[in-house]
């Protein structure tokens, strides 16, 4: 993680933003008192607007749910930021009588249902039984219930939900080593509290630790003193302000916004994700300026033992094995499993010196030695032959504290988990000492002894490790086989049915068990499914310690079959960024599945072509995606071994993942070329509609030009935000290309311009795209651009391109089975029915 991202401590993604039923907002006072209950359809709001609460019912509740809730007022997206009865909803019937929150006189908010039921109370003991109560609300979103002499008896910003505000703390009590968390809402219009929550380690108080249940999913380093007077830019128009305060009964986080700043929040959204997330008026839409886990390698523990995740390692953070150790299982590691982690090259003995590692976040399960300063710790350490490092800090610059141990002198005995390379300075910023193997130690009297040690027996040594490895390995290898050959001959066996297609010789996929698949997806639980293709539901699931995505073929698809046994057999084969990486494979039985790395941000067309989520993909969002993309078919088209034509490029087959970093998908339909082939025919004419060029739809000639023109498309519809068969936006004209070439002819390219990246858009960038999109276009596949040069144009700009001509496109006719195929479904036919409309 980077520094802001220690400030903050741990977290995570999703733009889930919580649309709600709500009644009509109606005036009212910013306070509660007794005897005037507060019914659904009545509002509380803060003085200044910015919060109301009242009650509302999640969109998907049948009968009528009802939650009471605090929500953000002065906004269209009704973003509920505090719930009240998570776990005991009321109901709201017209047959019998409101629900009502009240304020008694024992000043307890008490809420009722339509049967007089209490369902959910502040329980207040003690401080309560002051006469004339007040519930006001604030202008913070802080529900508060004060005594008349203004004492604060109740706050909802000390029983936090899923959101954390401006001017609300997260932290631990030193005394009770109690503390408030946020917790996840259960779905997204669930907000019974989920399986997540984020807050203080109870038991360390040093670190914030993100949980699902028990378990801990993420976790930042241990804290090193600093304050966090430390402030990070998000945007010009907020700068977040983090601090750790650590005072002599508490320690927390809390955070402020710069004046005049929109709303801002951070959210435990109910898939696990921690995010900051920022209200964008003209937009009017959140953004989410930072979420956690950023890379698989954040997650708890993903490293394995004595594993590391480097941050450092610039694009792709990813796991290494700290100084003086090795990957337990060279073979898993170089295979992206890191779980088993690392063993020691060597072992240590008592007396081995330790060696300093600048820059790393600490692991977990660390015991603090109190008052000791630097060479303390390091002697507390080096006296305990089971201490095999440790780390230290100094806390006095810490705010807030005035008495107590400043010294923060962590040690470790038992394995070292978590740990991080963060390779700044500063909060959640260790330099770790870790013990490790010296040389022997030379005696002068015993040199022939130490020659005969230092010379024959390393070398006896390693000829037996050879021969030992030698045989192992072939006894290794023989059982692979005799494995992948069980497996190979059920694959075979099930795809004997398949047509026209490719070799099955030589590919390298680990089978997974479908025992294994069924148990990191829940038995294929519902709520892991995340999406639901031509073929069959792909579930999200964890395997071996990483996100994968499960796509499950459902079982009478005659069609999927070939489908299966065509992308197994290519993308393994395929090793490129901008392509989506298949992990594994099963056949079992009936059941097919694909095991494929798991991508955050869904497919393009999700954010695309919707409107709040749009706004995440900025001009610069876009070009990469744009760039990402071309650079994937020019592997798929030149670089690779082999020549793919990949025949479904389309929005819906580019996957984000979670730096928006764009990964083409979907090689159900991919044919290779052999060396000098150009191009070639097929009956059976597969895609999806309006992104297939002309002369494959109509005769079946497919090349690496056909995807040139689905590419064409579909940057068409990144400029523009609009569905290439949209009939909104396009005044009037039958699709999107047509629109294009019709504005272009008009000198009215900017025109086509989408809206929402209209402040954003480097204007010559945005033509240039428009330029190379209707180039890939054109009606003879001669005239479009290679990929190669699109990338090269794109990369390097150009002032001399060609003007396009005859652009073209494939109409279909609309038949009732063809308004479901443009939701992205694809199509299989023989050409009959078609007509070709140029310019
Ligand atoms: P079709 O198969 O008809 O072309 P599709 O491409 O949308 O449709 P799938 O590839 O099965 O179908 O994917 C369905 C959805 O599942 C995607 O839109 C995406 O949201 C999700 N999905 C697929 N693969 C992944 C992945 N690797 N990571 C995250 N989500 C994924």
């Amino acid at each position: 993680m980077d520094r802001s991202a220690a400030l903050t401590y741990i977290a995570s993604v999703l733009v889930v933003v919580v649309v709600v039923l709500l009644p009509p907002p109606c005036a009212s006072d910013d306070r509660f008192v007794p005897g005037k209950p507060l019914s659904p359809g009545n509002t509380v709001v803060s003085d200044g607007g910015g919060f109301a609460l009242g009650f509302f019912s999640p969109s998907n509740s049948t009968p009528e749910k009802m939650y009471l809730g605090i929500w953000y007022n002065d906004i269209p997206a009704r973003t509920v930021v505090w719930v009240a009865n998570q776990e005991t909803p009321v109901t709201n019937s017209a047959s019998s009588a409101a629900p009502t929150l009240s304020l008694d006189n024992s000043s307890n908010l008490v809420l009722s249902d339509s049967d007089g039921r209490v369902r959910w109370t502040t329980n207040i003991t003690g401080g309560g039984g002051a006469a004339s109560p007040t519930a006001v609300l604030l202008n913070t979103g802080n529900f508060v219930v004060r005594s008349p002499n203004g004492t604060t008896l109740w706050q909802s910003f000390q029983h936090p939900t899923d959101s954390f505000l401006p001017g609300m703390k997260l932290g631990i009590v030193y005394k009770t080593r109690a503390g408030e968390r946020l917790v996840s809402w259960r779905g997204p219009d669930d907000p019974s509290p989920g399986s997540f929550s984020y807050g203080g380690d109870p038991d360390t108080f040093l670190q914030a630790i993100l949980w699902n249940g028990t378990r801990p999913v993420m976790r930042d380093g241990p804290w090193t003193g600093y304050t966090v007077d430390s402030q990070y830019q998000t945007n010009t128009t907020a700068i977040v302000y983090l601090a750790i305060v650590n005072s002599d009964e508490e320690i927390y986080i809390s955070f402020t916004v710069s004046d005049g700043a929109p709303h801002t929040r951070y959210v435990l959204t109910y898939d696990g994700k921690y995010q900051l997330q920022i209200w964008n008026g003209s937009s009017s839409a959140w953004a989410v300026l930072q979420e956690w886990p950023t890379w698989n390698c954040d997650r708890y523990d993903y490293c394995g033992p004595y594993g590391y995740c480097d941050i450092t390692a610039k694009p792709d953070p990813t796991c290494k094995c700290l100084t003086g150790f090795e990957p337990a299982s060279a073979e898993e590691w170089d295979s992206g499993r890191f779980s088993r982690g690392c063993r020691r090259k060597e072992a240590v003995h008592c007396g081995d010196r330790f060696l300093a590692m600048p820059g790393m976040q600490s692991p977990y399960k660390f015991v603090l030695v109190p008052n000791r300063t630097l060479e303390g710790c390091a002697a507390e350490c080096s006296s305990n032959c089971s201490c095999i490092a440790y780390a230290y800090a100094n806390m006095s610059s810490s705010r807030g504290r005035s008495k107590g141990d400043m010294t923060r002198c962590l040690v470790w005995a038992g394995e070292l988990v978590d740990a991080g390379k963060t390779g700044e300075e500063g909060l959640g910023s260790d330099t770790l000492y870790l013990r490790l193997a010296a040389l022997p130690l030379h005696h002068p009297g015993r040199r022939t002894e130490i020659n005969v040690i230092k010379i024959v027996l390393p070398v006896l040594a390693s000829s037996v490790l050879i021969l030992l490895c030698i045989t192992i390995a072939w006894l290794k290898t023989k059982g692979k086989e005799r494995n992948r050959e069980r497996h190979m001959n059920v694959f075979l066996d099930v795809t004997s049915t398949a047509g026209e297609g490719n070799s099955v010789q030589d590919f390298e996929l680990p089978f997974v068990r479908f025992e294994d698949i069924s148990l990191a997806t829940h038995n294929f639980s519902e709520a892991c499914k995340i999406g639901q293709g031509g073929f069959g539901k792909v579930y999200k699931g964890m395997l071996g310690g990483q996100e994968v995505a499960v796509k499950r073929l459902s079982r009478d698809s005659q069609q999927g079959m070939r489908e299966f046994r065509n992308e197994v057999i290519l993308i393994a084969k395929l090793q490129h960024r901008n392509l989506v990486r298949l992990l594994g494979c099963c056949v079992e039985g009936d059941e097919k599945l694909l095991i494929y790395e798991y991508l955050p941000n869904k497919s393009l067309d999700a954010a695309l072509f919707d409107g709040s989520r749009k706004m995440l993909l900025e001009w610069t969002t876009r070009f990469n995606i744009v760039k990402g993309v071309a650079r994937g078919l020019v592997y798929l088209h030149q670089d690779s071994r082999l020549t793919i034509i990949h025949r479904d490029l389309k929005a819906g087959n580019v996957l984000l993942d979670a730096e928006m970093k764009p990964k083409i998908a979907d090689f159900g339909m991919a044919r290779i070329f052999g060396d000098d082939q150009q191009d070639a025919n097929t009956r059976r004419v597969v895609g999806t509609y309006g992104y297939m060029a002309p002369e494959y739809a109509m005769e079946g000639i497919f090349s690496t030009k056909s995807d040139v023109y689905s590419f064409g498309v579909l940057l068409l519809e990144i400029v523009t935000g609009t569905r290439r068969s949209s009939t909104s936006n396009i005044m009037g004209f039958p699709n999107l290309i047509v629109y294009s070439w019709n504005l272009w002819k008009k000198g009215r390219t900017k025109d086509l311009v989408d809206s929402s990246i209209m402040d954003s858009c480097s204007p010559d960038e945005v033509l240039l795209c428009i330029h190379v999109a209707l180039l890939c276009v054109q009606e003879n596949p001669e005239d479009r651009l290679p990929m190669s040069s699109v990338v090269s144009i794109l990369e390097n700009g150009s002032t001399a391109l060609p003007a396009p001509s005859h652009t073209a496109y494939f109409a279909q006719r609309i038949t009732e089975m063809d308004q479901f195929s443009d939701n992205n479904h694809n199509s299989e036919y023989t050409f009959t029915l078609t007509s070709i409309e140029g310019r």
